[in-house]
């Protein structure tokens, strides 16, 4: 992983139009809302550890979300949709580890992404303050973390705005009660609009899940499904 090639002006902006194409399709759809804005997908902690029997903080039947996962990661990939994924990265000493055990520790295999969710033209922004590149260039941000908040990386900011204010945010992930909730709220925030990919999420505890759910609705997030995500926009 690193910082792949720029990609050559005249492609970036067939992406750019292709964007607009589709942005204008998932407006058109009745279940996935994106008020006309551009759409960006949200790729919460899709990581070894936590989506693999053997992982080290396991997400029981995890796997399960795995196809919907790949198809969403495939489609954006297509459709030239851009995908900010947040990854934990942590360090020995992360207080995060005292509470959940180690996992996801920066340069084991269980840290990694799925392969399923990655896309080949990708930039890993690590938690230190770094010069941003123009992001447009890239399918998909990868911004390391070592707590559960991805705001807590000094960069995450800057690559939120680089892709726009007006943004329709395509959210899926781990955990629906920690680190989805934590991103869900974070953008809900900052005034941004959310949507929930309900079959792509997965929970280590089914009660606070249901109670984030339960006021993300209140605070205007909705809930989509992969297929209606997949569906809506197929034409594009
Ligand atoms: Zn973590």
């Amino acid at each position: 992983m690193g910082f792949s090639l720029e990609l050559a002006p005249q492609l970036r902006r067939q992406m750019a139009a292709l964007n607009a194409i589709t942005a204008h399709r998932l407006e058109s759809g009745n279940r996935v809302s994106t008020r006309g804005a551009n759409v960006i997908f949200w790729d919460v902690d899709t990581q070894i550890d936590f989506l693999l029997p053997g992982g080290r903080l396991y997400v029981p039947g995890a796997e399960k979300i795995i196809p919907n996962l790949h198809e969403l990661t495939a489609w954006a990939g297509a459709h030239c949709i851009p995908i900010i994924s947040s990854a934990c990265a942590h360090l020995p000493g992360d207080p995060e580890m005292r509470t959940y055990g180690p996992h996801c520790v920066a340069g084991t295999p269980g840290q990694q992404k799925i392969p399923e969710t990655l896309l080949p033209n990708r930039l890993v922004v690590p938690n230190r303050r770094v010069e941003l590149p123009d992001l447009r260039s890239f399918l998909q941000v990868i911004v390391e973390k070592q707590a559960f908040d991805s705001f807590t990386n000094p960069n995450t900011e800057q690559v939120l705005q680089q892709f726009g204010n007006d943004l329709s945010i395509v959210m899926y992930g781990v955990t629906t009660d920690i680190c989805v909730a934590c991103a869900a709220d974070a953008l809900l925030d900052r005034g941004r609009h959310v949507q929930l990919v309900s079959n792509a999420v997965a929970a280590l505890d089914e009660k606070k899940a249901a109670s984030f759910l339960d006021s993300f609705r209140k605070r205007g997030g909705m809930l989509v499904r992969t297929r209606n995500v997949l569906r809506e926009t197929s034409a594009a």
